[in-house]
């Protein structure tokens, strides 16, 4: 996957005491799934403006502006939504693993996905793992989702479902091996830490190994799938495009 697929795992240097409890049980998510509701409501609301019909053309005109951001956003959710169902029809197994992983204390993580737009990230990856840990304590896994969970950013392409397996092989790694990835990590990439293309694919990384594992797994799984399905598998470009007409057409 590294040839046309350079993801990688991402250190944030950063580390800060978060006051959420820790998951109870694993599970992949759906990153924007803690805003959706508040989006879908904005849009109802917004829609439902239009129908005054006192509205002065500018007002109109910005309130459609509202309409398409907010359908942008929840196309979105719809399209994270799709590639993890994909993900999860295809390699049922693949997808468990991670569905239900532990960290080294046998504390339920959960790992938050999300597809994103392509080129919006700092680091210029289509794929990225980021890696932190609770002050204090290596072996626990945090992210802007809160302690117990891993942040998973996919850029949309057409090659989302082997990015995101390739991450996944990350997450599979580096969760239950949190303290020591770390310090291995610190080793391997202190003099490369501007390389983004390098990071977390190491020739000795084990988490770099378990990417390309995953992939190479996903991968038969894909060959096995497209012939035998009858389902298309479909492009998260073209999914995005007719989510958010459809609910700008809706208007
Ligand atoms: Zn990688």
């Amino acid at each position: 996957m590294e040839k046309i697929c350079p993801s990688h795992s991402v250190m944030i240097l950063f580390v800060i005491t978060l006051v959420f409890s820790v998951p109870s049980s694993a599970a992949i998510k759906n990153g924007y799934e803690r805003d959706i509701y508040e989006a879908e409501e904005l849009l109802e609301h917004f829609k439902s403006l239009l129908d005054n019909n006192s509205l002065s053309s500018r007002e109109r005109r910005l309130i459609t502006s509202n309409i398409a951001m907010l359908a942008n956003s929840i196309s979105y959710y719809e399209v994270t939504e799709n590639l993890l169902s994909q993900f999860r029809t295809i390699a049922p197994d693949l997808y468990d693993e991670v569905n239900a992983i532990t960290d080294k204390h046998g504390r339920a993580v959960n790992v938050y996905i999300k597809i994103i737009p392509k080129n919006s990230t700092t680091v210029k990856a289509w794929g990225i793992t980021y890696l932190s840990h609770v002050r204090n304590d290596a072996h626990t896994y945090q992210s802007e989702y809160g302690v117990g969970t891993v942040s998973v950013k996919i850029w949309m392409v057409n090659e989302a479902l082997f990015v995101l397996a390739h991450e996944l092989g990350h997450v599979k790694y580096q969760v239950p091996h949190l303290s020591t990835y770390i310090r291995d990590y610190k080793k391997f990439y202190s003099t490369s830490l501007d390389n983004f293309f390098y990071l977390g694919h190491h020739p000795n990384d084990p988490s770099g190994k378990s990417a390309n594992e995953y992939v190479k797994r996903f991968r038969k799984e894909y060959v096995y799938y497209v012939r035998t399905s009858r389902e298309k598998i479909q492009s998260p470009l073209v999914l995005h495009g007719r989510f958010r007409r459809n609910f700008i057409a809706r208007v």
